[in-house]
């Protein structure tokens, strides 16, 4: 296991798409342990592999009663309700923005032994949720402010991590 370097905001892996999982082989499976390691070393909520650099679709949630959860290839099913509420990121750290984000989301995905899993979370897991799978689509939280919240969050991030 190891704990692997955060991608920042301007490194390129953020902004691509990332791909399809098509087997779970032990080097997917490594890569979810050290996906592990490095997001309980930074303290994240959650974490997708493009933010150490591995474009595919790989997102772990860190939940409430320790319950850890393993998404390959989420897909967002269903979606209710209406949170405005305020988001960072490991990626963008030290700036934080309110996002608006759907309250109760359905995703289903693939475990890591290759079995297909479907969540309904609300609260922090349904955002981190959300958040984690905009990853993999090359979105951060701070494309979904405003124009001018963002040019605000930037600056002060440009500032803070100069
Ligand atoms: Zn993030």
């Amino acid at each position: 296991m190891a704990v692997l370097e955060i991608r920042k905001y301007g490194d390129p892996v953020l902004r691509e798409r990332a791909l399809e999982v098509d087997e779970i082989t032990p080097d997917i499976k490594e890569l979810v342990k050290d996906m592990i390691e490095t997001m309980y070393a930074t303290m994240g909520a959650g974490l997708a592999a493009p933010q150490i650099g591995i474009s595919k679709r790989i997102i772990i949630i860190d939940g409430e009663e320790n319950e850890l959860l393993v998404l390959i290839n989420p897909v967002l099913l269903k979606k209710e309700g209406k949170v405005y509420e305020e988001e960072g990121c490991l990626s963008v750290p030290g700036i934080y923005g309110k996002v608006n984000r759907y309250e109760t989301v359905t995703v289903e995905g693939m475990n890591l032994s290759g079995e297909k899993v479907k969540v309904t979370k609300n609260g922090l897991m349904g955002k981190a949720l959300q958040h984690e799978i905009d990853h993999l689509e090359g979105f951060l939280f701070v494309d979904r402010v405003s124009k001018i919240k963002r040019k605000i969050l930037l600056d002060e991030y440009k500032k803070k991590n100069h």
